[in-house]
């Protein structure tokens, strides 16, 4: 039929022309097989991403089509390439986001969340509905979670992170030996609420959320412990709901603004709590808020220099004024270091190994050194960087060699970030009684229910 129409040149020709078509067809399909499966197309790459990838490797780099694995380990063509190099990378680059908040409504007051005040009837409740998750682990041993964070953003300079890094890995060490829980928290939950005042939305969060807590322990990002077997004294906070260090008469009498501590403190998961966030909150808001309240902190406590108004300083304040409200229920501690002052500890360490031991958790052995005033996250601190940085150091290393030592191993100083052995290996390794019974501390043990 289609001979008779065109011809039988015409449709031989056109018969060819098919074929070939089929043949060119054929090796495109065939290449884009091959060049997917040397390049790769992502894990769930669709055609369109496929083209996509396939097009940007031939283009970036030429005309090389070369496996996958060899393009990734190529060295830079030339030193102007500096894609690599993470030293000279412009990390604004990738935080998004970075435009500021929308601004608060200042006429509306600032709340923490929707007012609770049944917390202590619901939480039984939920602890009687929920046996398997006990509010305590032992007679005297609380669950606890002990609460840390930081800034979202990377810190001002590199080193400030490695330090936060050095602090976390010491919270945890302490924890993992006394059974601690650990929540570290990087986002800003309520942005009214940044840089100090942070802690506090947080804290409600994780109280409302955690009914099984029973006490949770804020400690700052820059603070160690630096007494690895001093085990709290839960016992002697029975009718208390927030443990503090510092002293009645500095806080009560003198108003002074260090007169307690807010960078490591328990607070217990009750109503009692919730009410006094909602009354320590108030100054917090960042802006005229925190700037006024600021001023009035400055005014009415003694030896605060002129700054925003402050975590601990509104504590102080909400304290010397409402003692009636809140004072029976506040446990000023000084009888172990529970926040210790870096200042006064740092060049005692020697001293202390010298003649003291872990355990002790005081002036002879501090639970917590605390590097107030440093910043090693910011730009600018209160004090040189490099006393910072290099008592920093040595309060993480003191507080290692309690880890250390119990496989065997001690920094060669204080100083140091090397380490030396201080026991021979032995064929015999559950016979090694580690000296400050660290490896299985009866504070972390837990007692299992044989009931199935
Ligand atoms: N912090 C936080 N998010 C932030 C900034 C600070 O969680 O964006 C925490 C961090 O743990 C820090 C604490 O707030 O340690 C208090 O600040 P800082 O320790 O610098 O105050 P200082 O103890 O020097 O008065
Ligand atoms: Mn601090």
């Amino acid at each position: 039929m289609l001979e008779r129409c065109l011809g039988i040149r015409r449709v031989r020709q056109i018969q060819r022309a098919v074929r070939h078509s089929t043949v060119t067809f054929l090796c495109l399909f065939l290449t884009v097989v091959v060049l997917r499966g040397t390049i790769g197309a992502g894990k769930f790459g669709t055609p369109e991403q496929d083209f996509n990838e396939i097009r940007g490797h031939l283009y970036s780099r030429g005309r090389r089509v070369e496996p996958h694995r060899v393009l990734e380990e190529a060295q830079p063509d030339s030193e102007s390439d500096q894609s690599n190099n993470y030293a000279t990378f412009d990390i604004s680059k990738i935080l998004v986001d970075e435009e500021p908040e929308e601004k608060p409504d200042p006429n509306k007051q600032y709340s923490l969340g929707p007012k609770i005040s049944d917390w202590d009837e619901r939480r039984a409740e939920w602890l009687k509905n929920n046996p398997d998750f006990p509010n305590f682990i032992r007679p005297n041993k609380p669950r606890v979670l002990l609460v840390t964070g930081s800034s979202p953003k990377p810190c001002e300079n590199p080193v400030g992170d490695h330090y936060l890094l050095k602090a976390i890995k010491n919270k945890i060490d302490y924890c993992r030996l006394h059974g601690i829980e650990v929540f570290y928290n990087m986002a800003l939950l309520d942005a009214e609420m940044a840089g100090f005042w942070a802690k506090l939305p947080l804290i409600r969060k994780l109280l409302l959320s955690h009914p099984e807590i029973e006490f949770l322990w804020w400690m700052d990002s820059d603070a160690m412990f630096t007494d690895m077997a001093f085990e709290v004294p839960w016992e002697r906070y029975k009718d208390h709901n927030f443990v503090m260090h510092g002293w009645n008469e500095m806080v009560y009498d003198e108003k002074n603004w260090i007169g307690l501590n807010t960078g490591s403190f328990l607070l217990r998961n009750c109503q009692w709590s919730l009410d006094i966030l909602d009354a320590w909150a108030p100054m917090g808001p960042k802006g005229k808020i925190r700037d006024e309240a600021g001023k009035i902190l400055t005014r009415e406590l003694k030896g605060r220099p002129v700054f925003e108004a402050d975590d601990q300083s509104a504590m102080v304040y909400l304290l010397m004024k409402e003692r009636s409200t809140w004072g029976d229920k506040v446990y000023l501690e000084s009888a172990y270091y529970l926040h210790g002052y870096w200042g006064i500890l740092v060049d005692r360490y020697e001293e202390m190994i010298e003649n003291y031991h872990p355990g002790l958790g005081d002036h002879r052995w501090p639970l917590v050194t605390h590097f107030v005033g440093c910043k090693p996250c910011g730009k600018f601190g209160d004090y040189p960087v490099e006393r910072c940085l290099r008592q920093m150091d040595r309060a993480y290393n003191f507080g290692d060699n309690q880890i250390l030592q119990i496989y065997g191993f001690t920094h060669k100083s204080l100083a140091s970030r090397r380490v030396k052995r201080v026991r021979n290996e032995t064929s015999n390794p559950l016979e090694v009684k580690d000296e400050l019974g660290l490896l299985h501390p009866a504070f972390k043990a837990v007692k299992v229910s044989t009931a199935s």
